[in-house]
């Protein structure tokens, strides 16, 4: 993509009463556009990042044998009454609403209850389990803070994941692949080192934990407690004599650190099919209800979190795997025509060796272009300037400013990346 045709433009402040980090240095960079607070557009950059984030998820949920559909955002409000959800006293972020004819409706929180009604028409005996579903869905929540940026949202991209299994055992072995899948995702993300598989509190459904997926991080709005030599971690929650009993570790082995939950997976028993009448017939010809599992990345979460973790005093710094673009051209031909001639041909040979380049072909100063080009953070920036031969092009990277020559022949097959 030519910047010349990108319509979003930088700027040296976030608007005031903007105060995380996240959302400002995403709407300096012109990734994102604040509606108000908790609200947040996606500009093509910042959709660049969504896109790649999604595609991780997706390819591993679709790993662990779950299937890709989407739900509607207004809701049934006789959906939710079946489990005393549809209580404002019980759910407390609803946004609700009224069709002409007075109907009520609500804006989709959450996607358990409708998910479990639309399986009713699908599920009739156990040869048609176990299933597991997901999506991305646009999530409405009448959040009483808003200060974190996108990492809390009024709306915000959630993916959602359901499991119906036949037995508590074939739920426990799609929990684990979950668990298994969720862990690659963080890992593709750049945020494996720091994010903790959190025990949590399990809700009134099971006697067991919740497990939420806690990266540190400042901005977070959590306090976890991570053990000083296991990988594991306790929401504060629960973080007690009992919980202590049942994982077989002492208070003292644990620290207090800040953290963002950017997902959580959870066991529902077969108390919600129960209630919503999501049953099957088993193989003695009973009828049973399904066990229910349930699973959520936010998506805009893990967006504001990298934002968060990697950026620097010169702006962001995106990890390979989710930037806008794997490449900044940057030209400073200054009206030299050789020199736009030279960049105009780099670009054309990169797009056609598939990489994705975003090419500064705006008419700008060198420290303009080197500015924008480092709040953007894209991992590798490539200068072509009056010094620039085939034998010599400089790409600097973005994390550590580190800066190579290469031949022109590296930089298509991409081997300057190391
Ligand atoms: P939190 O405790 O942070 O409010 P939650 O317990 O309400 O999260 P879920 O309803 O299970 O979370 O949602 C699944 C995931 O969606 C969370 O793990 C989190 O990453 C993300 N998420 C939840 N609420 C928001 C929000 N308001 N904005 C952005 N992401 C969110
Ligand atoms: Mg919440």
């Amino acid at each position: 993509m030519k910047q010349s045709q990108l319509f979003t433009k930088t700027r040296k402040d976030a608007p005031s009463d903007e105060v995380s980090k996240n959302a400002q240095l995403l709407i300096r960079a012109g990734f994102i556009h604040k509606e108000m607070a908790g609200v947040y557009s996606w500009l093509p950059l910042g959709l660049k990042v969504i896109n790649n984030i999604k595609r991780i998820v997706d390819e591993e949920m679709r790993a662990m044998g779950s299937v890709e559909l989407l739900m509607s955002t207004l809701q049934n409000k006789n959906t939710w009454t079946q489990t005393g959800r549809w209580d404002d006293q019980k759910v407390d972020v609803w946004f609700k609403s009224n069709l002409k004819n007075d109907t009520e409706v609500g804006f989709g929180w959450s996607h358990e209850e409708p998910i479990t009604q639309m399986m009713r028409d699908h599920v009739a005996s156990y040869n048609d389990l176990p299933r597991v579903v997901h999506q991305f869905q646009n999530k409405l929540r009448n959040e009483t803070r808003a200060k974190s940026g996108v990492m809390r949202g009024r709306e915000f991209i959630m993916k959602d994941m359901y499991s119906y299994a036949t037995s508590n055992e074939e739920h426990l072995a799609i929990y684990n692949r979950a668990t298994e899948a969720y862990n690659k995702v963080f890992e593709r993300l750049s945020l494996g080192d720091d994010t903790y598989i959190t025990s949590a509190s399990g809700g009134a459904f099971t006697s067991n934990f919740s497990h939420e997926f806690q990266t540190l991080c400042d901005a977070g709005e959590d306090t976890i407690y991570v053990h000083k030599t296991q990988k594991l971690a306790v929401n504060e929650e629960i973080f007690n004599d009992e919980t202590m009993t049942k994982l077989g570790t002492k208070k003292e082995d644990y620290e207090a650190r800040t953290a963002a939950e950017v997902g959580n997976i959870f066991t529902f028993g077969t108390e919600k099919c129960e209630q919503m009448g999501l049953t099957f017939k088993d193989a003695t010809g009973a009828t049973v209800p399904a066990f229910l599992g349930s699973y959520g990345i936010g998506i805009t979460r893990v967006m504001g979190v990298v934002v968060e973790k990697f950026a620097d005093d010169k702006g962001m710094v995106w990890p390979e795997s989710v930037a806008p673009f794997a490449v900044h051209l940057v030209e400073l031909s200054q009206g030299n025509e050789e020199i736009k001639k030279t960049a105009n041909d780099l670009y054309a040979d990169l797009t056609k060796a598939g990489v994705e380049v975003l090419y500064d072909d705006r008419d700008a100063r060198a420290g303009e272009k080197f500015a924008d080009s480092d709040l953007i953070g894209i991992p590798y920036r490539i200068v072509v300037g009056k010094h620039t031969t085939p034998d010599s092009i400089e790409v600097v990277r973005r994390k550590d400013g580190t800066v190579t020559q290469h031949l022109q022949s590296a930089i298509l097959s991409g081997t300057y990346a190391t």
